[in-house]
């Protein structure tokens, strides 16, 4: 497993507020930062009552309380598709974010909070990391697209409907003339869209 030299990090603006990113490459597979803090024992009362956005369950009944100032992981922002996981010894109760792609410098380090942080804290106000983002946005090119569809068929509707309009008031003016000879069907070929038109208009109306 490579060890880094220094921390390969530093606290950042992110998106959403402060974040944790890369200062030098990365590699898959290595261990960035531990997450820790006092360990909490939910079978004390004093322990099962702390609630902040910083425990992390490690066990049924160990839970690390991130919010500790120390705690530098607990700048690292949530991720769908992330760059990093948090693994998790058991055993040991620790918890080390590691990173599962290349780390390029610059790039925000990320790990999946899980599905139950999810659902508390991010699905309420709309997750905003890249893959969700991406996804947002691709939706919203294509709620765009279907609209200017939308309107362009609507478009294209009331132009034929004018059209049909101004050609049956034609159709009425020739019925007018013309009636009660038919037009001869050879010429109908040559003949203009409007009088061939006007013939087929004319002879419901007049049956
Ligand atoms: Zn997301």
């Amino acid at each position: 497993m490579p060890v880094l030299s220094s921390k390969p990090y530093r606290v950042g603006r992110s998106k959403t507020g402060l974040g944790l990113f890369a200062t030098q490459p990365i590699k898959k597979g290595s261990k960035i930062i531990r997450y820790f803090g006092p360990m909490l024992d939910c079978n004390k009362k004093k322990d099962d009552a702390v609630e902040n956005k910083y425990l992390f369950q490690i066990t049924k009944r160990w839970t690390v309380d991130g919010s500790v100032r120390k705690n530098v992981a607990r700048y690292i922002n949530h991720a769908c598709k992330p760059n990093a996981e948090s693994d998790v010894s058991t055993r040991k109760l620790k918890i080390v974010i590691r990173a599962i792609k290349n780390i390029e410098p610059g790039q925000e380090i990320n790990y999946d909070y899980g599905t139950e942080y999810y659902k508390e804290y991010l699905k309420p106000i709309g997750c905003k990391c890249d893959s969700c983002e991406k996804k947002r946005k691709k939706k919203l090119a294509e709620a765009r697209a279907e609209k200017a569809a939308l309107k362009a068929r609507a478009e294209k509707k009331a132009l034929k409907q004018k059209e049909k309009a101004r050609l049956a008031k034609q159709g009425d003016g020739l019925k007018a003339k013309a009636a009660p000879t038919k037009k001869p069907t050879a010429k109908a070929t040559s003949a203009k869209t409007t009088s061939r038109k006007s013939t087929k208009r004319g002879t419901p109306a007049s049956a």
